[in-house]
């Protein structure tokens, strides 16, 4: 292999959905699109204490396509171990990063402190991967850029953010590389066209290699409108004096939530009986979401630009634990939204415990439910659950409805679709091997294009294939 040509090294997020990071070297140097914390089984955690392959102070730049924290989580430990470049990434993700990431490692020093004090830990003693600390150094390091702008991140390598209509600041990144006039476009996350706020994923444009998500390659999302089931949960629990409770992930899934519920009170088909938004990340996010429309940012869809969102709802913030526990004296009919969505952990745990053996309320999922948590034993009819060491008997109506933030195999192919003309190759990575296989075969037989699934580790080369390949 010529020293000089371009390569992308799949570090992380191939084989599985959590821990993206691609790395593109070029003779001008490293960057590191996506920075990615594996999260999930054991196995999986493990590998964030695992070596990058090359030394982290030796990468130029990092390059995020979004604030989720399995696309940004690891970058308070690529800081820590020496990393000091500047980390592009829209003024979305830069704000939704300075939620998420002292978040996360908040959360990483109470597991340390866990293992501990229970004594399970291999290393002694437990060592967080990183602290809040740590995370509020590496935000530090974020440089906004705006969107359909073209960036320089090494001389000669320009970047440009595209929308990606998955979360706020979601997007993905168009790389050039001058010296080969080559572009590779990586899809970061990709949205549905229905995002309800957002845009929709712009259109590719020319691309000579794609790099994209599979995380639901091997699914297709229903198409009904939730509205009816939402409205029938809402009128049925209020006109019994009940409480619904929505467990919802804090950012974009929450806003997405208050979306339905303010059409359906402006529409008249539900009354207005107060939401209460239980949980400081959305309430943080929130009002991410609530400034950026106010501004008139071009990541909404025109018609929220420069309004008020959820005009039509009464919506009050518990700002603190005193305020969320004064919800439990709190009479019905009324809707809490409070995170987490599968209802494994936060602030949603005490309000099931308190209201779920009332038939009176109801427990409305909106999301997908991971096999082992509390959301799908519910959403499976379990009869009884289990909060803080009890069984609780679940007497209150349980619905489940599908919203979900992820393209799924047809919109994936539509993005493929959307690169004009097509692409030489697509490397298929961020999905379970399920997700990633079916979208393989999807992307050669409905659209006729070479697609790989990259192994962890694996190096290509990006420039074009040659006559020397061929020759002895
Ligand atoms: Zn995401």
């Amino acid at each position: 292999m010529s020293s000089l040509a371009p390569t992308l090294t799949f570090v992380g997020g191939a084989g599985t959905v959590t821990g993206s990071k691609t790395l593109l070297e070029t003779s001008a140097g490293r960057v590191l699109i996506d920075c990615g914390l594996f999260q999930g089984r054991k196995k999986l955690r493990q590998q964030n204490w695992e070596p990058l392959p090359v030394d982290p102070a030796s990468i130029d730049a990092v390059v995020l396509t979004h604030a989720h924290i399995d696309h940004c989580g690891y970058l308070p430990r690529l800081v820590t171990q020496g990393f000091s470049g500047p980390v592009f990434c829209t003024e979305g993700t830069r704000k939704l990063a300075e939620i998420v990431l002292p978040d996360s490692g908040h959360l990483q020093e109470e597991e340390a402190e866990f293992a501990n004090r229970k004594g399970y830990s291999k290393h002694k003693p437990a060592l967080p991967l990183y602290t809040e600390d740590d995370a509020r150094a590496s935000l530090r390091l974020l440089e906004p850029v705006p969107f359909d702008y073209a960036e320089t991140l090494l001389p000669g390598v320009e970047a440009t953010w595209q929308h990606a209509g998955h979360i706020l600041g979601a997007a993905s990144v168009s790389i050039h590389l001058a010296e080969q006039d080559r572009r590779v476009v990586f899809s970061g996350d990709l949205g549905r066209s229905t995002h309800p706020l957002l845009q929709p994923p712009a259109p590719i444009g020319p691309a000579d290699v794609l790099v994209t998500e599979s995380t639901y390659g091997d699914e297709r999302h229903p198409e009904n409108d939730p509205r009816a089931a939402i409205a029938e949960v809402i009128n049925e629990t209020a006109g019994q004096g009940g409480v619904v409770l929505i467990p919802a992930f804090a950012v974009d899934r929450t806003e997405i939530v208050l979306w339905y519920l303010d059409q359906l009170v402006a529409d008249g088909s539900v009354p207005d009986i107060g939401v209460y938004v239980d949980s400081p990340m959305a309430s943080r996010a929130l009002s991410v979401y609530r400034t950026e429309a106010r501004k008139g940012s071009p990541e909404f869809r025109p018609e929220y630009r420069g309004h008020e969102l959820f005009g039509s709802i009464t919506i009050t913030e518990t700002r603190t634990v005193d305020a969320s526990k004064e919800l439990n004296q709190r009479r019905g009919p009324m809707v809490i939204v409070s995170a987490s969505g599968m209802a494994t952990g936060g602030r949603i745990i005490h309000h099931l415990a308190n209201r779920i053996g009332d038939d009176r309320n109801a427990v409305l999922l909106v999301g997908f439910q991971a096999p082992g948590t509390r959301g799908d034993s519910l959403r499976s009819g379990a009869k009884q659950i289990k909060m803080f060491g009890h069984y609780h008997p679940v007497r209150a109506k349980v619905s489940s409805i599908a919203l979900s933030a992820h393209a799924d195999q047809d919109d994936l192919l539509d993005w493929v679709g959307s690169c004009t003309p097509a692409p030489e190759i697509v490397f298929v990575n961020h999905g379970e091997p399920e997700g990633s296989n079916a979208l393989v075969a999807a992307l050669g037989s409905r659209l006729g294009v070479t697609a790989v699934a990259p192994r962890a580790g694996e190096r290509v080369r990006l420039d074009p294939r040659s006559r020397s390949d061929f020759d002895y």
